[in-house]
């Protein structure tokens, strides 16, 4: 009996996916597939990384729900090509289904598994599922894509209709999954993974956090955004059925939506932007090389309290907000004028919503080097927006206990100090006949 896969991957999910509607479809019975990709778990430095336990608690649910229904999933602990290997041995494959991924490794995988499978006859079937508009869907008139967020938003936003939010209706081919009886799932143990158990933001937001989210979203004190980016990053929810829900409650909200299939986009179109600068020329900068303070900057000890707390809350949660995360960038990369890749790196290794677009984009944004990128010379004032977004310090004293406005230790770099230093640098790097490093800004 020929079957067809179903290759869950950044879309863990049985409701509206496109690429499950499109497998539960094709006339096949449908096994559902995950990997626990030894290339990507391997190189995870902290081995109670909540991300791995919130993907396979995540799983034993679908599990479950798939048990429920007669069926189960085929999980492997190994290589993709090690998991498809084993799984032609059992079954016959006609075809896989699987959602869009643009990420280098993702793409390098998708390409190595779609070998493996024409050899045998079996195909790969791709679909778009984790944004609302992809790869060549909004661009320029002359079909070039954009780099610049607003006008790409606004062809987004006159693009945009219901037809595009419409919810694939899984549940009403449910039949069509395979009837097997599998192995539970590898424990995280048998992983070399230590399970963590902290509470993960829930998938339902009050909705007044969306109807208030214009006014609060950009103080760190309060609970005002939707903490969603690990649902988005790891489709535990559906981005059509949170799109509608923006759309009908706040427009701002819908905005944030649109920045993220924006970076999708970039990554997309120009995956050097995953290795480097976005514009070129911004490789030619020598960053300093200050480990300590780069150390400091990690561990929320910089003696800036607001730079402190976000780093704090990081480590602490693996979530910061967003106001805070550009501060927490724009220190690093134009005060103490470290190499925003480093900053990313460690971003990437701690943040529970990371995802390589967004957390790629954001860097290059805070740094200067990127597509729609705040300019080297806009450099924020840790002071100012204290002042602005925590100005009775309720978020610095939550991550900071200890902070007091007076007896707080001295910032490991003045900012005017550093500020002129990296003024200079920028522009002796950028401009090399202009090295007297007269400041812009
Ligand atoms: P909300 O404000 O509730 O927004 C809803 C969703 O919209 C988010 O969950 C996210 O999916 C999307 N979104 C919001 N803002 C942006 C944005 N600027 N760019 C892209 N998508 C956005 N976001 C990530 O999802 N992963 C990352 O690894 C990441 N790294 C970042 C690194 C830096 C240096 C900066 C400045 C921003 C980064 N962001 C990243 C964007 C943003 O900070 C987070 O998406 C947001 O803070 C997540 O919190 P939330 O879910 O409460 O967002």
């Amino acid at each position: 009996m020929e079957i067809a896969i179903f290759w869950l991957r950044r879309d863990l999910r049985l409701n509206d996916n496109a690429a499950l509607y499109h497998a539960l479809i094709s006339g096949m019975p449908v096994l559902p597939i995950f990997i626990f990709d030894t290339h990507i778990l391997n190189k995870l430095n902290d081995k109670a990384d909540r991300r791995v336990s919130f993907i396979h608690q995540t799983l034993t649910d679908i599990q479950s729900q798939l048990r429920s229904l007669g069926s189960d999933i085929y999980a492997h602990y190994g290589t993709p090509s090690e998991a498809f290997a084993a799984l032609l041995q059992k079954y016959t494959i006609a075809k896989v289904f699987t959602n869009h991924d643009y990420e280098p490794y993702a793409l390098h995988r998708e390409a190595t598994i779609t070998c493996q499978l024409e050899n045998v006859g079996a195909t790969l079937h791709t679909y778009k599922d984790h944004v609302i508009f992809e790869k060549n869907e909004i661009t320029k008139d002359d079909g070039k894509p954009y780099t610049v967020f607003t006008p790409y938003s606004k062809k987004w936003r006159a693009k945009y209709a219901p037809s595009y939010t419409e919810p694939y209706p899984c549940d009403a081919n449910y039949n069509a999954f395979l009837k097997a009886t599998l192995p539970d799932l590898p424990s995280l143990q048998h992983m070399g993974f230590a399970p963590d158990r902290r509470s993960t933001p829930s998938p339902l937001v009050p909705i007044d956090i969306i109807k208030n989210y214009t006014q609060n979203r950009d103080i760190p004190s309060l609970r005002g955004t939707s903490q969603l980016g690990v649902h988005l990053r790891f489709g535990t929810i559906s981005i059509r059925q949170l799109a509608t829900h923006a759309s009908a409650h706040n427009d701002t909200f819908l905005s944030e939506l649109i920045w993220r299939d924006f970076y999708q986009q970039i990554l997309h179109h120009f995956p050097h932007a995953a290795q480097g600068a976005f514009k070129p020329q911004y490789n030619r900068i020598v960053w300093s090389d200050n480990t300590d303070h780069f150390q400091r900057w990690s561990q929320g000890q910089t003696g800036v309290p607001i730079v402190d707390a976000g780093m704090r809350e990081l480590n602490a949660t693996g979530f910061m907000h967003n106001r805070v995360r550009m501060i927490v960038a724009n220190y690093l990369t134009k005060i103490l004028f470290i190499n925003w890749q480093w900053g990313e790196a460690y971003f990437a290794e701690k943040l529970l919503d990371f995802d390589l677009a967004a957390n790629n984009g954001g860097w290059q944004w805070a740094a200067g080097t990127g597509s729609d990128a705040a300019p080297y010379f806009r450099i924020f004032n840790p002071q100012l927006q204290t002042e602005r977004f925590d100005p009775q310090h309720l978020y610095i004293k939550k991550w900071v206990p200890e902070y007091q406005e007076f007896g707080y230790p001295t910032p490991i770099v003045d900012f005017k100090i550093g500020r002129d230093n990296a003024l200079k640098q920028y522009k002796q790097y950028l401009n090399p006949d202009n090295s007297n490093g007269t400041a812009i800004g």
